[in-house]
């Protein structure tokens, strides 16, 4: 409902690089359960937006809001215990893990072990307790990932290894989801396979924030659309009203 409290606010940011002006006075409010497309051409601040959010910018101005809860420029591994994971335009995979342990080792081991103390070893003691394996089994699964499991992420297409990341990303078991450009590179098929995997997510009450520039997949997949230009918000609505702006036609045609 258009009413529901957001579960992401952001109110006023900005954030200037020795006088570039990646976003200027941007508000944006997500509510929970949403599909939020971020579009805009290159260099409109979209990226940096993500950054702020998932603490690895402290904005020049402004602040960050997680269901009502101020989180602006927290430390990344407090935000992620707040809720929030994202993944990156370039894949972080980890290239000497297999994919199963690319998702387990971003598993909360706390919550199979119910003790710190897990934290403190390695790996390989990870890799042979039955209740985190069931959990990133359980994950490579609903992901369509476990014919993969034993493999090496660079050994597979690049629409798994985008898969591997959505999954390692949730589990953290977020509230909020930051996905930036999960469709580049990806064939049709793999963008079809994408959007049923997001809105999977979304179903499971997740939201879900995603910087895309495939506008037939933004079209399809989101809810609402916020269009960004020059570090500005110049249109936000759903997808059918946003496409039809003439701000926003100029903005590409720009580009
Ligand atoms: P988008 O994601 O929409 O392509 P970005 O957020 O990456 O846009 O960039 C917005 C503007 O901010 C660009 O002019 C870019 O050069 C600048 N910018 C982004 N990050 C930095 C940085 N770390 N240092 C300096 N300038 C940056």
């Amino acid at each position: 409902a258009a009413d529901a409290a957001p579960l992401l606010e952001v109110r006023n940011l900005s954030m200037f690089f020795k006088g570039v002006k990646a976003v200027a006075d941007v508000s944006i409010a997500v509510p929970a359960g949403q599909i939020r497309g971020i579009v805009g051409p290159n260099g409109s601040g979209k990226t940096t937006l993500f950054n702020v959010i998932s603490g690895l910018y402290r904005p020049t101005a402004g602040r960050v809001l997680l269901d009502g809860r101020d989180v602006t420029a927290a430390r990344p591994h407090a935000l992620a215990h707040a809720g929030i994971a994202r993944t990156f335009q370039n894949l972080r995979l980890f290239a000497a893990l297999t994919v199963r342990d690319n998702v387990l080792v971003a598993l909360d081991p706390t919550r199979a072990r119910g003790t710190w103390r897990y934290l403190l070893l390695p790996v390989g003691v990870w890799r042979r307790d039955r209740a985190l394996r069931r959990e990133a089994d359980a994950l490579l699964e609903r992901f369509g990932l476990r014919a993969f499991a034993d493999d090496q992420p660079t050994a597979l297409p690049y629409g798994t290894q985008r898969r591997v990341e959505i999954a390692r990303a949730m589990a953290a078991r977020p509230r909020l989801l930051l996905l930036d450009e999960p469709a580049a590179g990806l064939n049709g098929d793999e963008v079809r396979q994408l959007c049923d995997i997001i809105r999977s997510i979304r179903d499971v009450g997740v939201t879900v924030v995603v910087i895309e520039h495939n506008m037939g997949m933004v079209m399809s997949l989101c809810d609402h659309v916020t269009v960004f230009a020059h570090g500005a918000i110049i249109a936000d609505g759903p997808p059918q009203d946003v496409a039809v702006s003439p701000e926003v036609i100029e903005a590409y045609l720009g580009e």
